[in-house]
């Protein structure tokens, strides 16, 4: 399942190449799930619409639109688990699991591909933000402020969409790493100290990720089925049993909120 800075990288890729066209004509698939608004609404605010920009909100792919008969509109693409938006030349073939077409002013495609289904498209007037604040953006003040309403152990809560919309489990056990915090605690016992930490630590692998995905767009939106993903070398996640980096204790695996969480017994605290 991409995450956050997955996201942002396919959503900064499709920037560059898509930003500036035009939607000419929209073909939609029969298939019903990845549908959340109608097949006629998906073609009715596509069509004719010029592509402003594309961005990522949270774990969505956002694609602001601007046209005669609609302004401001918007397309929000959920890449699921297995959704890929390809940029593809007319003459490409069509794959398998192909849900939607949207043929470009400049002769390209945009093509959402989904196998499993878990992918969502939709469209609607402007202003999607998602319920929670952005990771990337949020100031310290504001996420100590966030957290320390929160009973929550931290892990959930950093995994809370109406906190911060887009950390995923990755990222969520790398920063408590980072920041020396133990991903049981709750929320709301952490020092002024540890969630400035806790705030730097999440940005700093939010970014790292992002910049060391830079160079594999181009495969990620441009092959047909070639996963371009890329990893920033995880300290905690999927590491248990092997010895920390820094102290050499087994990295411990436990469940919080319902998922594997991964943590040093010894720097976390
Ligand atoms: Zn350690």
């Amino acid at each position: 399942m991409p995450e956050l800075p997955e996201v942002e990288t396919i959503a900064n890729g499709l920037n560059k190449r898509v930003a500036g066209d035009r939607i000419d004509s929209v073909w939609v698939g029969s298939k019903p799930e990845p549908l959340k608004s109608s097949a006629a609404e998906i073609s009715a605010v596509l069509e004719g619409a010029d592509i402003k920009m594309v961005r990522r909100v949270g774990k969505h792919i956002v694609f602001d639109l601007g046209s005669n008969k609609n302004s401001d509109s918007q397309w929000i693409v959920h890449l699921g688990m297995t959704g890929k938006m390809l940029v593809a030349a007319p003459e490409t073939e069509t794959l398998k699991h192909t849900h939607l077409v949207a043929k470009l002013a400049s002769g390209r495609e945009l093509r959402f591909v989904d196998p499993r289904r878990f992918g969502r498209l939709e469209v609607r007037q402007a202003g999607f933000s998602g319920p929670g604040a952005e990771p990337l953006s949020i100031d310290v003040a504001e996420f100590s402020r966030l957290f320390h309403a929160s009973k929550a152990p931290v892990k959930a809560a950093l995994l809370n969409q109406k906190l911060l919309h887009g950390v995923g489990n990755i990222y969520a056990d790398e920063a408590l790493f980072r920041a020396h915090i133990r991903p049981r605690r709750r929320a709301n016992t952490l020092t002024k100290s540890e969630l400035r930490k806790l705030h730097a630590a999440l940005q700093k692998v939010l970014h790292a990720a992002i910049a060391a995905g830079g160079s594999s767009i181009s495969d990620y939106v441009d092959a047909d089925g070639e996963e371009g993903f890329f990893q920033i070398q995880h300290r905690a996640y999927g590491r248990e049993g092997k010895p920390c980096l820094t102290c050499k204790t087994p990295i411990k695996k436990i469940v919080v909120g319902g998922r594997g969480t991964h943590y040093c017994p010894k720097c976390q605290k």
